[in-house]
């Protein structure tokens, strides 16, 4: 991740740093994220329906 680059809005320093709250809930929330950090609700719903619709090509075809 390359959240330690973050400058936060609140308290204008870094978030890795965590100075204020507002940082330390960022920060905890990103390593939290883990490796789906860049995938939205949107696009895990689009993931899902993309594998429904290939389980059920191979369940037609086989
Ligand atoms: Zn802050």
């Amino acid at each position: 991740m390359t959240y330690d680059r973050l400058v936060c809005a609140n308290c204008a320093a870094p978030v890795s740093q965590g100075r204020c709250p507002v940082c330390r809930a960022n920060r905890e929330r990103l390593q939290q994220e883990g490796p789906f950090a860049g995938l939205n609700p949107v696009t895990l719903i689009a993931l899902l329906v993309a594998l429904v619709a290939a389980l059920a090509l191979v369940a037609r075809t086989a």
